[in-house]
């Protein structure tokens, strides 16, 4: 039996955040996944934007979150010696007078001041953006590609030695007469899980309010060169510098579980494209994924009620790139200290 201080079961940007937090906390993990990243994480643009909606509202503590992860992102490039984040600000094509003036009432904010500008600055958009009554600007927003991360990061446990490719079966996990988890030749006190929308099947957090969110996005190749800003218009436009191609996402469709791309999602995701630019394209790809989001939009940061060292890390909903970082260093302290619940 090999001994560990923690067994992490899924490496999705949940996962992979806790296991680095633990990490550097001294404590030894095994991370058990088929396909690491394969599902949400893999299908996300990875984009950090503190401003967000029809109603441009900031996210929940933004501030906090955007600043926390900025420098996280930065010192995990330097650990993985790879270039995962990039400054990006946001264009946002605003169709008619009334969302123009939602837009120049909200740059009056001072809340809002740090990250909106009433106007992209004069030779920022390019031709081929369809017209619009005007062009607003968020900035402090960024991008990660979490693929690269997550493919570097789980190489990384591999090597060591610390990563099990399997599916992990629940029904295999045995409680030793000392108090210590048993799975697969490994024993850990603690176990967390991190699986994503795959929570549902989890025999010990079945009761979890998780309901994923289903969403659906294409990768286009443009007849025109990528852009050095995101758009927003209806859907959001994000240049994935990796491979030269536009992300184009997304759709949210509440409970659906298959991760099937459909036919009435690439409609729907054309059309808005369609709008948005004026410049010829080729869908390269289609791909969907299920957002792990609570109704409450809050994450899942908890302890199994009854069995010791079970706990759950989940619930990064639509915007794990931002707050993942700072809220896996919290899941860490918690686990050490052996106590659940986070501030809301
Ligand atoms: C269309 C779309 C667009 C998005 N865009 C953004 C964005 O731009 N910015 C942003 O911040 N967020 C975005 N998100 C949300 C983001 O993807 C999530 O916040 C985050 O990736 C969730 O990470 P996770 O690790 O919890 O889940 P996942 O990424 O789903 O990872 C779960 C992992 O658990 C593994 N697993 C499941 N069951 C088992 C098992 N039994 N044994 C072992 N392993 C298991 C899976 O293989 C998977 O690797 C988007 C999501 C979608 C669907």
């Amino acid at each position: 039996m090999k001994h560990t201080d923690a067994m992490i079961v899924g490496l999705g940007l949940a996962g992979a955040l806790l296991a680095r937090a633990l990490r550097r906390r001294g404590l030894q993990v095994v991370a058990f996944d088929p396909e690491p990243g394969h599902s949400s994480s893999r299908i996300a643009a990875g984009v950090m934007n503190p401003v967000t909606g029809r109603r441009l509202v900031k996210a929940w503590r933004a501030d906090e979150f955007l600043a926390f992860a900025k420098k996280t992102w930065r010192q995990i490039e330097l650990e993985l010696g790879r270039s995962l984040c990039h400054d990006l600000p946001v264009v946002w094509a605003l169709p008619d007078v009334k969302a123009e003036n939602d837009w120049l009432a909200r740059c009056g904010d001072p809340l809002y001041r740090t990250f909106l500008r009433e106007s992209a600055p004069d030779g920022l958009v390019s031709e081929w953006v369809a017209p619009a009554q005007h062009f607003g600007l968020t900035t402090g927003s960024a991008r990660v590609a979490l693929a690269a991360f997550l493919e570097a990061f789980a190489e990384r446990l591999e090597k060591e030695g610390r990563l099990v490719r399997q599916p992990f079966r629940h029904d295999r996990l045995r409680l030793s007469a000392k108090g210590t988890w048993q799975y697969d030749g490994w024993s850990a006190p603690r176990v967390i899980f991190c699986e994503g929308a795959a929570l549902r099947h989890n025999p010990f957090f079945a009761e979890a309010p998780l309901q994923p969110v289903k969403g659906e996005v294409l990768h286009v190749r443009l007849e025109a060169p990528l852009p050095p800003f995101m758009l927003k218009r209806k859907v959001m436009l994000v240049p994935l510098s990796e491979n030269g191609l536009m992300w184009v996402g997304a759709t949210f469709v509440n409970d659906a579980y298959d991760r099937q791309p459909t036919l009435e999602g690439r409609r729907y995701l054309e059309a808005h494209l369609r709008d948005a630019i004026r410049c010829r394209y080729e869908v390269v790809d289609h791909r969907a994924g299920l957002r792990p989001v609570t109704p409450d939009r809050r994450p899942l940061m908890r302890r199994h009620p009854e069995l010791d060292g079970l706990w759950c890390f989940n619930g990064l909903a639509a915007r794990g790139t931002m707050t993942g970082p700072l809220l896996a260093e919290q899941m860490a302290d918690m686990l050490l200290a052996g106590k659940s619940g986070i501030e809301k």
